[in-house]
Parts: structure tokens; C-alpha cells; sequence
């Protein structure tokens, strides 16, 4: 980690993002990095005085974690410029205004207005070596990621971009990598000879929280399943690479995801969606969805998504991956399932059946599970299901301040590579498509419940 300062420039500073994920995690960073320095600037639409921006910032900071003294030292010099992110002056007067040293500009911005912004710095002249941190969704779709692409790489280098997925910092889902590459046990077993499914599943009790202008636009599908899940599936199923360094480790996440798609190639069969009507979640009444401030009822979004897909390689063939997202539902569920072909043959005498092995990787609190069977309790030769099962301790430093710090080193081990964002849009471009034709029913679910009558719990 250099000493420099490096000036973190938040884009869309007055959003959602900021206050609730970016400053916080910044905030677990410098708490445990107390030497890192960073020089904070904010620009958003809203006018919004300095004073207001440092205490916003000294909040979020702490609570992350930051130590009082440290937030408001980083809030004191923290700046912020109310700027249109689509008009060439005002950006032009951030960028000259920005001081010398190494600096980020981070994207905290609905897609739409990143890649409008990232038009109008095209034109601009840059600091050398001006990085950028884009946010997921990288793009609309297959189309509008490989514009964004092309248009970023017209004028700046793949080592500058950046593109965000916070599941990537997760301690969760970078555990996946020790767990399974680290144990004897687990990574001989480790393909379809022995693996029946997986199930990666991020069910959350949250509603819109007021996000209609960002979510009606993206849906389930878009917001979780082309990103996040598509990620952690890759994670599962990759191969070992020799060491864990940006360009292997990406190399291998992008080999992994060229050979997934939608099961059958069908994207119909492979597919559902849904979208919540009113109900209550622990106890809180939710409106339905059609009916929240800013959305569209004629968009149709979804707010529950189901993607199967499967890998085509010799570890995996004909493995299902099972990757379901929703809002608004009856408990949280943040897992990848693993579930184990039954053994070869049963010896006569044992019985019942055995259920199948299972590991459950819970990603929030995490905790490892493995489901196996032994001799039941008062009877020798009868199985019964034993759980073994052990909290994994969580990660310091929060996902967001993990990416924070890799993007302010300049290490792209975090980041996704602008092939692998392609690659991940053109999993789901079947799905999109059929869902954009109508062939996939958009069926409901009262909040609060765990989805469609039908479904697979
Ligand atoms: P919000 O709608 O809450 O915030 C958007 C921000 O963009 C606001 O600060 C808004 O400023 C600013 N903005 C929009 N247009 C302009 C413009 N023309 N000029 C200047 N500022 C502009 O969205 P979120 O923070 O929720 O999401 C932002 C990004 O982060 C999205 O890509 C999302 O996918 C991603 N993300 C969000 C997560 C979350 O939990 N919120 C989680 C993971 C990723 P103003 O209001 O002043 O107009």
C-alpha cells in the first residue's frame, strides 16, 4: 500500500450507495488501516453545502467503524462540488479542480448516467493515470456493455477501469477460494462425478426502500443475477489457479464463465420470474410493488428472478446451477448449496435412504455446514442426519472497503475485467430476451411469503 494520498472523487455522492455501503465500508478500512490516506471530494446534483457533506461523511465514516478523531480529520479536508455529471463544463471544472496526486473517480451512479458521464469525459483532458471505479450493472445489456467497453477503453487503459462488484470483496465469497482449493477433502470431489447441484440463493426481506429510480430500471435479473451470482457461481466452479494474482485469477474466472449458459440452451425452461403484491415482511406491511413511488407498472419488473444455468467442461457437464435473487420475501437467505450425488451403493441392512450430502455455505453470517450421514442414536444399522457446522469469523474490513482499497492500490484482483462483464451479460441475454417477449410469465407473490406457489423453496 503506497503513503500517498490518493483523492477518492464520489460520483453521485448524495445517493444511496454512498451513505449506505461506500462510506461505511471506507470507514472499516481506515480503521484498520489507519495509515492509508485518502482525500475525499463529493459531486452530485444537489446542492448541498460543505458543512453538510463533511458531517454526512463523519456519519457514514463511523459508522463503519472509523474512530471519531480519524472520521473527522478525513471529513475536514473532504470537499464537495455540486456538479451535472452530463455537462461538459461542470465535469470539466471537477476534473481541473481535482489536487495533483494519484485519484479515483468512483461511479456511484445509475448506469445510464455513468455511461452518458464517461461519454463527456471521453472528450476531456484526464490526469495521467486517473482510474475509474464503475459500479455494477456494468451496462444495460450484452449491447450497451460492449459500447461502454469499447468507449472506455478509447481513452484510458484496462489497468485503469475498475468495474465494481462488492460480492467480490465479500469475506464470504473470497473464503470459497480457501475452502475449497485449501482441503484435501473437498477439492477431489469438487465436479460432476460427485456433485449433483448447486444452489446459490440471495433472498432478501428488503422492498424497494425508495430505489424505484434505479431498480424498475434493473430488476432482479439485472441487479443480482448478471452480477453478483453469476460471479460467485464462477468462484464455485473455476479452476485452481497456481496463485492468487489479478491476471490468473481473472483469466480463470472469464475461462469459466465462456463455458456457462443457460441450461439447455433454453431459456424459457431455464427461467422464472415474479414480482410482489402487497404483504408484510416481520411484521412491517409492504405495499405492492406496483404501487411504490416512481414505479412502472407497464415496465414489468421483476422482483424475484430464477436462473438455471449449467457449464459446459468436463467438471461440470450437466450440473445444474441454480442462481435466485428476490426482494421483499419472508426470511433472508443468503447460500450456496452444494448438494452431493447419493454414494454408489448402500450396503443392504442400512436403511433409511440417506439423504444426500450437503454443504451449506451461509454468506451472511457466515457459516460452513455440511450435511452427512451417520448410525442413529439407539439403533447401529439405522442412518440418521448429523449436521456439522461452524461459524467462519467475518471479515474485518467490510466488502466495500476491501474494493476501496484495491482500487486506491491500483490492484485489479477485485475487479472485473471487461470481458468478464461481457461474459456475464451474455449468459442471461437468452433470458432477457424471452422475459422482454412475454414467453416467461411474470407470476406474483405476496410479500412476506417465500415466493410463487410452485417454486422451489
Ligand atoms: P441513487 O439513485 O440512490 O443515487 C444516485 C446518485 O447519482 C445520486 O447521488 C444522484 O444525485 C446522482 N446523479 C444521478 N444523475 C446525476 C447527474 N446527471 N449529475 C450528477 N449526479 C447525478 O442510486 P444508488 O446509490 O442506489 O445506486 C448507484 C449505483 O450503485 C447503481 O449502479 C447501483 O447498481 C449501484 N449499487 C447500489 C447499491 C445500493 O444498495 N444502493 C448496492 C450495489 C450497487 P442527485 O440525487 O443529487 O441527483
Amino acid at each position: 500500500m503506497a503513503n500517498d494520498p490518493v483523492t477518492l472523487v464520489i460520483l453521485g455522492a448524495s445517493g444511496d450507495l454512498t451513505k449506505r455501503l461506500l462510506l461505511p465500508g471506507l470507514g472499516t478500512l481506515l480503521q484498520h488501516q489507519p495509515q492509508r490516506r485518502v482525500r475525499l471530494v463529493g459531486a452530485a446534483n444537489e446542492q448541498l453545502s460543505e458543512s453538510d457533506w463533511r458531517a454526512r461523511v463523519t456519519n457514514a465514516l463511523g459508522e463503519g467503524g472509523c474512530p471519531d478523531d480519524r472520521a473527522e480529520r478525513l471529513a475536514s479536508t473532504a470537499t464537495y462540488r455540486r456538479t451535472d455529471l452530463l455537462d461538459p463544463d461542470d465535469l470539466r471544472g471537477l476534473i481541473e479542480g481535482l489536487p495533483e496526486g494519484p485519484a479515483v473517480l468512483y461511479f456511484a451512479l445509475p448506469p445510464a448516467v455513468t455511461a452518458k458521464a464517461c461519454d463527456v469525459l471521453a472528450g476531456l483532458d484526464l490526469p495521467e493515470g486517473l482510474r475509474f471505479g464503475l459500479e455494477k450493472p456494468f451496462g444495460h445489456d450484452l449491447a450497451s456493455a460492449r459500447r461502454l467497453n469499447r468507449r472506455l477503453l478509447s481513452f484510458l487503459d484496462e489497468d485503469q477501469i475498475f468495474r465494481v462488484d462488492h460480492f467480490l470483496g465479500k469475506g464470504a465469497v473470497l473464503n470459497l477460494l480457501g475452502f475449497r482449493f485449501a482441503n484435501r477433502l473437498f477439492e477431489p470431489v469438487w465436479n460432476q462425478a460427485n456433485i449433483e447441484s448447486v444452489d446459490i440463493v440471495f433472498d432478501e426481506t428488503l422492498a424497494l426502500e425508495g430505489r424505484a429510480g434505479y431498480y424498475d430500471k434493473a430488476g432482479a435479473l439485472a441487479d443480482m443475477i448478471q452480477s453478483h451470482l453469476l460471479l460467485v457461481c464462477a468462484l464455485v466452479a473455476m479452476e485452481d489457479p497456481a496463485s492468487i494474482e489479478a491476471t490468473e485469477f481473472r483469466d480463470l474466472v472469464s475461462h469459466v464463465l465462456s463455458a456457462m449458459s443457460v441450461r439447455d440452451g433454453d431459456a424459457v425452461a431455464s427461467s422464472r420470474r415474479a414480482r410482489y403484491t402487497r404483504g408484510a415482511v416481520q411484521g412491517q406491511d409492504v405495499p405492492n410493488y406496483v404501487d411504490e413511488p416512481g414505479v412502472d407498472a407497464d415496465r414489468h419488473t421483476e422482483t424475484l428472478a430464477e436462473v438455471t444455468v449449467t457449464i459446459d467442461n468436463a467438471r461440470w457437464a450437466g450440473v445444474p446451477f441454480r442462481l435466485r435473487s428476490g426482494k421483499a420475501l419472508g426470511a433472508p437467505r443468503r447460500q450456496i448449496v452444494v448438494t452431493f450425488r447419493p454414494v454408489a451403493h448402500l450396503p443392504g441392512g442400512l436403511s433409511p435412504r440417506p439423504k444426500p450430502n450437503r454443504l451449506v455455505i451461509d454468506m451472511n453470517p457466515e457459516r460452513v455446514t455440511l450435511e452427512i450421514s451417520t448410525n442413529g442414536e439407539g439403533d447401529v444399522f439405522g442412518l440418521e442426519q448429523t449436521l456439522l457446522s461452524a461459524e467462519i469469523g467475518a471479515s474485518a474490513v467490510r466488502p466495500y472497503g476491501e474494493i476501496l482499497a484495491h482500487i486506491m492500490d491500483g490492484d485489479p484482483l477485485l475487479s472485473v475485467r471487461g470481458d468478464m462483464a461481457e461474459k456475464c451479460w451474455k449468459v442471461v441475454s437468452p433470458v432477457v430476451d424471452a422475459w422482454r417477449k412475454n414467453k416467461v410469465p411474470l407470476e406474483e407473490y405476496p410479500a412476506g411469503s417465500s415466493g410463487p406457489d410452485g417454486w422451489p423453496a
